[in-house]
């Protein structure tokens, strides 16, 4: 069995079966051709199915450890498909300090589909404990967390689930199957945003979603058909293509990250520094146990609230003032106005998320270059 790193690397290297070429083409088809109007070969029409896609997926699959996976047009997409495999007026408990996008659809599909939806903090093991109930169809889960990094027991929470004879999904964005494989703990279902830390570029837009139950992945491919959720031909070499370095390039952020957050956890204008890699982090032991790495991202709240706030991400220059996140290039957000913004502000101040709370999310740069820039922006 070869590791990770090696699988990432040599994902669709050698599949090209016209050519040889070591590099798989871009199968810009729509349609392919049949020898038999009655049997389809194995690809047919390229949004049921495509090369492309499906190497990725099997690439994704393995790294994560499932039976398989759907490839979608963004990680919304593959959180969506997903709500498809429920009955209406289902149970689910959804992490109260999940991704706002998350919650906007989550909101939306349980007003028009009568679901019982329960948002948790599932970081408490009480709250988990009362919100689970004999019955819930599904938990799902975001750790660590976005944008505040805290930390849900991936062993505790699945169990849980398991016992009240829920399904459990963990969105897996914020680390990717390089630091964190949700698959192994137990859970049914893993997504990922392509978007974000797997492509690592930032020029494309897509998502996946992984089952362990070859059953699901059957049912989860007939409705990204069945809605047209898939992804297109050159987004999928763009993330197969960025899935090659995504191994080294989640240690690399990552090592700089703690960097980073070490630096900025001793500076005198920063009040707190939310990364789990951090001994002083409540989610610090959890986070060494069940991930590989501590990944890219963290919050900092900053003396002087959200003015101080919107004058540091305007002064920084290596840290660019936009959404998303794992790309190779530094980022930094005020989350309460842009990423988290659909939330109503009570829901946000239950998820932590203050109007002055700043996200970085670190690249590639150096580290040294980092922290000159963000002492330069906090001076
Ligand atoms: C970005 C993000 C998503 C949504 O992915 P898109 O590709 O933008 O649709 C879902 N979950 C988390 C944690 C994210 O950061």
């Amino acid at each position: 069995m070869t590791t990770s790193r090696t699988r990432a690397v040599r994902a669709g290297i050698n599949t090209d079966p016209g050519h040889g070429a070591v590099i798989a083409p871009v199968h810009v088809s729509a349609a392919y051709r049949r020898e038999n109007p009655a049997q389809p070969g194995q690809f047919d029409y390229a949004r049921t199915g495509q090369p492309g896609r499906a190497e990725l997926a099997k690439a994704l699959a393995a790294l994560e450890g499932t039976a398989g996976a759907v490839i979608t047009a963004s990680g919304m997409a593959a959180i969506d498909i997903l709500l498809n495999l429920l009955p209406n007026g289902a149970r689910i408990i959804c992490a109260h300090d999940c991704y706002g996008g998350t919650r906007r659809i989550f909101d939306a599909r349980a007003g028009q589909r009568g679901f019982d939806l329960v948002y948790a903090d599932c970081t408490d093991p009480a709250a988990l404990r009362r919100a689970v109930t004999a019955g819930t169809a599904l938990l799902f889960l975001e750790t660590p967390s976005n944008p505040r990094l805290r930390l849900t027991d991936l062993d505790l929470a699945i169990s849980l689930a398991k016992k009240a004879g829920a399904l459990v999904a963990v969105d897996n964005t914020i680390l990717s199957p390089a630091l964190q494989r949700p698959a192994e703990f137990g859970a049914d279902f893993v997504i990922n945003s392509l978007t974000k830390i797997i492509n690592g570029h930032s020029d494309m837009v897509g998502g996946v979603i992984c089952a362990r139950d070859p059953g699901h992945v059957e049912a989860l491919a007939w409705w990204a058909n069945a809605a047209g959720a898939v992804g297109g031909a050159f987004d999928a070499f763009l993330a197969l293509r960025g899935l090659r370095t995504l191994p080294v390039r989640a240690k690399a952020q990552s090592d700089s990250a703690l960097e980073i957050a070490r630096h900025l956890s001793h500076h005198p204008r920063v009040l707190r520094v939310d990364y789990p890699g951090l001994e002083d982090h409540p989610g610090h032991a959890i986070a060494a146990r069940q991930q590989d790495g501590f990944g890219p991202l963290m919050s900092l709240e900053l003396d002087g609230g959200t003015e101080a706030a919107r004058q540091f991400v305007q002064t920084l220059q290596l840290f660019t003032l936009a959404q998303s996140l794992g790309g190779v290039e530094s980022l930094c957000s005020i989350p309460a106005t842009m990423t988290h913004a659909a939330m109503t502000p009570e829901a946000r101040i239950e998820a932590g998320v203050g109007n002055g709370l700043v996200r970085l999310s670190v690249g590639l740069e150096s580290p040294q270059d980092l922290c000159a820039d963000l002492d330069q922006a906090l001076g």
